[in-house]
């Protein structure tokens, strides 16, 4: 990528001679900006408005140190004497800009971190206001609303392209990094993230620093290639282009954030020919004021409608060139998380309502190491609802989870997963935007593993589902079945000591359930761990289990071995609806048999 950027600079400046270096200039700039807001929103999928205010205050701050002395005391005749007269060199006040954007970043990330979607994208716009106001009103330091000017013009074409190719190649390394990664997993569904121990706060931290420190980068460029400059220059739109140029490329991508700025700048620069009116034939067509921005914005509208992820979509550019995520031939030093102990995973007295309903009521039990549980009930008893509330992402009214005796009730969502406790759900949750090996490869590093042994990791698990040959495929390509298996991978990942599988069989056919049977069946033994199932399917539970705790309306209603629970009344009546009444010969008749009833006295 960079190397084609690299080429596109020199045909251009080479065949426009002045001008085109010049716009290369520009463009080489752009893409530093550009890749800055793709480091963010990009990976976190929260649009970015805020960035050019990091690149305001790297201008201001490059500026500081880099202007001479003689027009700075005519210009900024109150600059304090520990910031006037230093006269450094760029590349030298560059390193003082980069530490002021990644400082401005941790302390703005502090409160914007905290929040997703469309309220972070309010707040970097909220963040853009604050930083503009300040600059405004910082008279002494920023000359307020009145030009800027003095300051030395070193961003040459040269010097551009330079950092454009740094700027490719470190958004490149972020986005495949752990970091990126485990980031982008947060983007496509934060509530799975969070169930294989990824910390979304922490990933959109480390992202808005990093992309705030490249911003400041930016912004010193931007601002020693125009010499003078207000703070209206790093305002609303600035912002306005740098978001349009990313989604107009796709903002998902490195090659997509080029790509997009290439094509604003080609329209921009087209339409700024017509924008002092121009002749078709006999007809004159007058001046028309912001003709490049009107393309702009259609051209973003366009995108929006065509292909909403952008031009590039997900494709990156020379992706197969380098190290393919099957590849993966690390050696695993973390042994599985071998049973540390035979504690079970207890529920205790649990009791979870929602205004008025109480889903969960008084329900105890335990899951065993070694064995699997199966947890059965019809709609709407409670299951789905106790397991979000075994992994956290429900507090419990009252009650308690604990592994043994240690609680883990009081844990953090993203914090289940180090406890060894790991997840599938009912309404399949993967990472969309990912590939098929890196959904499972987030698990085991969000669980302390390196990207090597991340790789070798999820090539295990994907074998052991049966995915091996679609590891490189995009995970929501997979068809329904198969998108459960790699659920069930994603969380053997983790290497939990408790699995708990969400209806692990709905929406298989019967060939696929025995498929999952089969595999699920030693995997309590082989890997030291105590397995949750939740399931309609009667045979299913019945084949598998060991136990079987019963729910109905959210109260426990048998916890036994599978034959004696199939025998049970109470269980049966619960479970069809039906009254089942004992024939005097000491069989069972049901009033209304269904199928279900059938099922579960066979
Ligand atoms: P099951 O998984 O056994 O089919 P659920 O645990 O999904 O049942 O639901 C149990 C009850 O709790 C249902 O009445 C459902 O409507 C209610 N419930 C579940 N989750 C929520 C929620 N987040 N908010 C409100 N009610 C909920
Ligand atoms: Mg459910």
């Amino acid at each position: 990528m960079a190397v084609a950027v690299c080429v596109l600079t020199a045909a251009v400046s080479l065949a426009f001679g002045l001008s085109g270096q010049r716009l290369m200039t520009l463009f080489c700039v752009n893409v530093c900006a550009v890749l800055a807001f793709q480091v963010f929103s990009g990976n976190t999928g929260v649009v970015s408005f805020g960035h050019t205010a990091f690149m305001g205050v790297g201008a201001y701050v490059s500026a500081w140190l880099t202007m001479p002395a003689a027009i700075q005391r005519t210009a900024l005749p109150n600059l304090p004497s520990w910031l006037a007269g230093h006269e450094l060199p760029f590349l030298l006040a560059i390193l003082a800009v980069l530490a002021a954007g990644l400082l401005l970043g941790m302390l703005s990330g502090m409160p914007i971190a905290r929040l997703g979607g469309a309220s972070a994208s309010i707040a970097t716009l909220g963040f853009l206001i604050i930083v503009y106001s300040i600059l405004a009103a910082s008279r002494d330091f920023t000359r307020g609303n009145q030009t800027f000017y003095g300051v030395p013009r070193v961003t040459d074409v040269v010097m551009a392209l330079s950092f454009a190719c740094l700027f490719v190649i470190v958004a490149r390394l972020f986005k495949d990094s752990s970091l990126g990664l485990m980031t982008r997993a947060t983007r496509d569904n934060e509530t799975a993230a969070v169930s294989v121990g990824v910390n979304p706060r922490r990933m959109r931290y480390a992202a808005w620093v990093l992309s705030g420190g490249m911003a400041a980068v930016a912004g010193a460029l931007y601002g020693h290639m125009l010499g003078a400059f207000t703070p209206k220059d790093f305002y609303f739109h600035l912002a306005f282009t740098y978001v349009a140029m990313l989604i107009v490329g796709g903002m998902n991508t490195v090659t997509g954030a080029v790509a997009g700025v290439g094509l604003v700048m080609f329209i921009q620069e087209l339409l700024r020919n017509f924008e002092r009116g121009f002749d078709i034939g006999p007809l004159h067509v007058p001046e028309i004021f912001g003709l490049p921005i009107v393309g702009v914005s259609l051209a973003m509208l366009f995108v929006l409608w065509w292909r909403p992820a952008g031009l590039m979509g997900r494709n990156e550019f020379a992706h197969g060139l380098f190290g393919r995520f099957d590849s993966g031939n690390g050696t695993v030093a973390s042994p599985r998380r071998a049973a540390a102990s035979s504690d079970a995973l207890r529920v205790d007295r649990a009791v979870k309502s929602f205004a008025g309903l109480t889903a969960v009521d008084d329900v105890s039990f335990d899951v065993e190491q070694g064995k699997v549980t199966g947890l059965i009930g019809p709609n709407g008893a409670g299951k789905s609802t106790l397991v979000n509330a075994m992994t956290c992402l429900y507090p419990l009214n009252s009650g308690r989870i604990a592994i043994g005796e240690t609680r883990i009730d009081a844990l953090a969502p993203h914090q289940v997963a180090g406890a060894g406790i790991s997840r599938t759900f009912q309404n399949i949750r993967l990472f969309s935007g990912l590939t098929v090996a890196e959904n499972v490869a987030v698990a085991a590093l969000a669980n302390g593993s390196g990207l090597a042994e991340a790789k070798t990791i999820a090539r295990e698990e994907l074998d052991f589902v049966g995915l091996g040959d679609a590891a490189e495929q995009p995970a929501d390509g997979l068809a329904y079945g198969a998108r459960r298996r790699l659920e069930i991978a994603r969380a053997l990942a983790t290497r939990p000591r408790y699995l708990l599988l969400d209806e692990p069989a709905a929406g298989m056919n019967p060939e696929e359930t025995a498929d999952l049977a089969g595999r699920l069946k030693g995997l309590p033994e082989t890997r030291g761990l105590g397995l949750m199932l939740i399931d309609h399917d009667l045979k299913f539970i019945m084949s598998l289990c060991d136990r079987v705790v019963v729910l109905n309306r959210g109260r426990l209603l048998a916890n036994d071995r599978p034959d004696a629970v199939q025998r049970d009344p109470s269980v049966i009546e619960a479970y069809t609806g039906t009254r089942a009444s004992r024939a005097p010969d000491g069989t069972r008749t049901e009033e209304n048999g269904n199928t279900t009833t059938e099922e579960l006295s066979r």
